[in-house]
């Protein structure tokens, strides 16, 4: 189906949404009635395709899951109130005492404490592995093994894993896979092909796009949707809100006009920053000197907005020189809406990163204020050392 038709009108002319307006309604509510006794009988037979209660079907919500999957190009999806709620009910959902997890090592944080703070106590094995190849895998492979985790880039090092080679070899193993694909966002990767179980979006960011909302999807087949749904999904019961949702379909709108945008003032920051003095590294995956460019192109259909740098410091003063002196650039977490975002890696609890290691989000301004504000950081370091 054409995107746009995917964008604007799918789904909104359905009963539940029809009624001329052109924003879809907000089903603000959690219960649903019924008339006769035999339609409640139907309904409760079938919570995942029919409004019963909010936690589970929400006309508003399944509005915004269609799209999703549609542009995902899956059969279904399923959306919750974080990113983190939907991996969790996904892996929640299959794995039991004595099953054994692979997951890529540079994981979101969240996923690894999921694992070993939640899940190992209850008997799941877990090992974690840098990158996906016949070795890695071997090495690490037991006669339980139920599921391979896989992301990419990782976290702030921004390294790009074989996630195909991972995929591949998972499938020939009879693993259950799930990309965690936040970074590139539905529109923007090829993993769908790949046929993983799951694949799992932090909304929060790209797809909600104006940092008003914490939402999570994960997209799949109808059977899996549905397996999640009688199982983690609703026991969790950590859904998203209709007016989140309503939220959701909103940026959706604009999700490619924005990452287009970004996009491009990205390819201008990168460029800028690779040829600073002040910049020892950048770890960009759409340079074409990134080593692995190639990878990330054959992962993702366009550049995207963020990246990571090593400022060339030697202390924590001096990245807090930089860091202070930004006006334009926010010092924050997450990332994915409008306003362009710096995460110091010394500044992490446990950071495991060289010291002037820097994340670095394009959101929508304008590259000529956003390289000023660099240029300005970067003259504060002069002066603080
Ligand atoms: C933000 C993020 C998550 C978690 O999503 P929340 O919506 O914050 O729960 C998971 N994976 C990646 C890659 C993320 O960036």
């Amino acid at each position: 189906m054409d995107l746009s038709q995917i964008l604007y009108s799918l789904g909104e002319s359905e009963p539940d949404m029809a009624s001329g307006a052109v924003s879809p309604p907000i089903l603000q509510t959690s219960n649903f009635a019924y008339s006769t006794f035999q339609e409640l009988k139907d309904v409760l037979t079938n919570e995942y395709d029919n409004s019963l209660y909010s936690r589970g079907h929400n006309p508003t919500v399944r509005l915004l899951e269609k799209k999703l999957a549609a542009i995902q190009g899956t059969e279904a999806a399923l959306c919750f109130g974080s990113g983190s709620a939907g991996i969790a009910a996904a892996v929640i959902t299959h794995l039991k005492q004595g099953d054994h997890v692979i997951c890529v090592r540079h994981c979101y944080s969240w996923t690894r404490k999921l694992l070993s703070i939640t899940l190992e106590p209850y008997g799941v094995e877990v090992d974690y592995i840098d990158d996906f190849n016949e070795e890695s895998l071997k090495n690490v492979q037991r006669e339980n093994t139920q599921m391979l985790i896989l992301e990419s880039p990782t976290s702030l090092n921004f390294h790009v894993p074989d996630i195909e080679f991972g995929m591949k070899y998972a499938k020939d193993q009879g693993w259950l896979t799930l990309i965690d694909n936040s970074y590139g966002s539905p529109l923007n990767d090829n993993f769908a092909k790949l046929q993983p179980d799951y694949i799992a979006h932090s909304a929060t960011k790209f797809i909600s796009g104006h940092s008003d909302v914490v939402a999570g999807v994960i997209c799949g087949s109808l059977e899996k949707m549905k397996q999640v749904f009688y199982n983690g999904y609703m026991t969790f019961g950590a859904m998203l809100s209709p007016f989140d949702a309503w939220l959701l379909i909103r940026g959706l709108r604009t999700l490619p006009i924005r990452l287009e945008h970004s996009g491009t003032t990205a390819d201008e920051i990168s460029r800028f920053l690779v040829d600073h003095p002040k910049v020892s590294s950048v770890n960009d995956p759409f340079d074409t000197n990134h080593p692995y460019h190639e990878r990330a192109k054959t992962q993702f259909k366009h550049r995207v907005s963020m990246f990571s740098f090593e400022l060339d410091v030697n202390s924590q003063q001096e990245v807090a020189a930089f860091c202070d002196r930004l006006k334009v650039f926010r010092l924050a977490v997450s990332w994915g809406g409008y306003e362009s975002l710096v995460l110091p890696a010394c500044a992490l609890p446990n950071n495991e990163h060289p010291i002037g290691l820097i994340r670095i989000y394009i959101g929508l301004e304008s590259p000529e204020s956003l390289i000023q504000d660099l240029k300005n950081a970067f003259n504060a370091i002069h002066q603080s050392s």
